[in-house]
């Protein structure tokens, strides 16, 4: 309970007599340096703009609550997992990715989709998309990526024909430019879409036996996009339509909610996989690899301050539990290091002790001082380990069975593994397999219209260079976005396909 005719008060708990008029000299001013009060107001208010996140800046999220509705125990010894029932709280944070803060929610773009479980074995980040893949699948290409996704330095526009110059540059990115280009790019809200942990990650049982694994959160909503047109449409109208969405549905208490389910592959599985089964450009077929039920998250929950509770929210997949570990992708890998690395830079290196991102049960490490330390920094307790004063210790039945790794060979060239350039079967079965005749349709409209901002010099070179990789997964959608876009295919187009 709040309490009552409490009183207007500084920072440092002074009441003040008057808010609306600053100390002046008469009537009519000058205004005095000691108005202590005003240069406080403002000095605070000066500085309310923390760092805008360098990619997914646009975002909403909400609080609510996972469910286990499956015994998974054979995988792993999570916790979370040990029993059918067992309930966590959960935040989600949903973005888009390129858009600055101010941003529409229908731009055309993947979806974040990230999570954070806090569970009694600590809180476990899960920071997806709403894709199952990526664009890149080596992080050191990860900053170019996004330049090309932001403004062109000289016109501060966003530039089609940086986007597509780099896509045609890297046809790694095909599979996750078609989905982008299908209506999934332009889901309607954050209800209708799925999620995905979209690397590969693993999962340590009992026996201390690890299996790779993939996450899905199948919306239960049902899935529903915008097709481009009304995406746009939208865009103006509505420019916080996700966020509106979002809030209403739980406003109204019509919570919504997604299942949760993994797919697994063994060891053996993995050596004999057609592609690398850790590329975050390639997925797993689901009849290699069925889904299997692990749970249902609820979001139930509106944040009570927007800045306090999502803004401030930090995810890292370096955050994980007891029994969810880590895999060889390069992606995930690199995202150990940059997710924490970015919270730091935006919040602080003491991000964790920020109440949304705190861990509601034990945290014991001799970590201390530093910005905005706010805990009481571990008060007289020893700061170094080991000492002869505390019991805190190492406990080593947490420890994982070690990951066994194909090759001892380093070096940057590492990237002619079998079925690693081969950047085309699955966005052609996504073409002819996973979407409708509409799907289809859509997806060429929009790749059209996509492709026709490149402009400049070199447009010619950039659409026939992408024109290829459309060939490549599929000639029928090749030819139709080369006749979209007015291009007479030529033999020399078809040999390079
Ligand atoms: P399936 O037919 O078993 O699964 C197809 C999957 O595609 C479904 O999960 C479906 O999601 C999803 N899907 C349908 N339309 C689109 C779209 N426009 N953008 C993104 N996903 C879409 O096929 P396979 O497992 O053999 O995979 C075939 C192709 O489907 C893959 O190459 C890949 O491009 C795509 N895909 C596969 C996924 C996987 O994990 N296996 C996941 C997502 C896509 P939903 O059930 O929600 O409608």
């Amino acid at each position: 309970m709040k309490e009552k005719n409490r009183k207007l008060t500084t920072a440092s708990g002074k009441p003040y007599v008057e808010h609306e008029n600053t100390m002046t000299v008469g009537p009519r001013g000058p205004v005095l340096i000691q108005d202590y009060i005003y240069h406080e107001k403002m000095a605070h208010f000066n500085r309310e703009r923390i760092p805008e996140r360098v990619v997914h800046a646009k975002g909403t999220g909400a609080f609510g609550t996972f469910t286990v509705t499956n015994d998974i125990t054979k995988y792993t010894r999570a916790k979370l997992f040990s029993k059918v029932g067992n309930q966590c709280r959960v935040l989600i944070r949903f973005s888009t990715v390129g858009g600055e803060k101010g941003s529409a929610d229908t731009e055309r773009d993947p979806r974040g989709f990230a999570l954070k479980f806090y569970t009694e074995d600590g809180n476990w980040d899960l920071v997806g998309n709403n894709t199952p893949v990526f664009f890149i699948k080596d992080p050191k290409k990860f900053d170019d990526f996004i330049h090309t996704q932001k403004r062109d330095p000289r016109t501060n526009l966003k530039s089609p024909t940086m986007m597509w110059d780099y896509w045609s540059l890297n046809p790694e990115s095909l599979h996750q430019v078609m989905i982008l280009m299908s209506d999934r790019g332009t889901p309607f809200g954050h209800r209708h879409m799925n999620g995905y942990g979209s690397h590969t990650f693993s999962m340590i049982s009992k026996k201390n036996e690890r299996v790779w694994v993939k996450f899905h959160f199948k919306t239960l909503q049902g899935i529903k996009n915008f097709t481009g047109p009304e995406a746009e449409e939208m865009r103006g109208k509505d420019p916080d339509f996700a966020q509106r969405d979002l809030v209403e549905a739980i406003d109204k208490k019509d919570f919504p909610k997604w299942a949760l389910k993994i797919q697994v592959m063994t060891d053996e599985q993995a050596k004999n996989f057609p592609w690398n089964p850790f590329d975050l450009t390639k997925i797993w077929p689901h009849a290699d690899f069925p889904l299997i039920d692990v749970g249902v998250m609820e979001l139930n929950e509106v944040p009570k301050n927007y800045f306090a509770e999502i803004e401030q929210a930090a995810f890292a997949p370096a955050h994980v539990i007891d029994g969810i570990s880590w895999s060889p992708d390069k992606m995930l890998q690199g995202r150990i290091l940059s997710y924490p690395d970015a919270h730091r830079y935006r919040l602080g290196v003491n991000y964790e002790q920020i109440p949304v991102n705190k861990c509601p049960y034990a945290v014991n490490n001799y970590q201390r001082d530093g910005l905005m330390r706010v805990d009481g920094n571990g008060g007289s307790d020893p700061n170094y380990h080991p000492n002869s004063f505390d019991d805190i210790y190492a406990d080593e039945s947490y420890k994982e069975s070690p990951m066994v790794l194909d090759s001892n060979i380093a070096d940057w060239y590492n990237r002619n593994a079998p079925g690693d350039n081969d950047h085309y079967t699955q966005p052609g079965l996504l073409f002819t397999k996973a979407m409708s005749e509409q799907d289809r349709k859509n997806t060429i409209n929009n790749i059209v219209g996509a492709m026709s901002g490149i402009t400049g010099p070199k447009r010619d070179e950039i659409v026939n260079r992408q024109l290829c990789h459309f060939f490549r997964a599929n000639v029928e959608l090749g030819m139709a976005v080369a006749e979209g876009l007015g291009v007479k295919v030529d033999e020399k187009i078809l040999q390079h396909a």
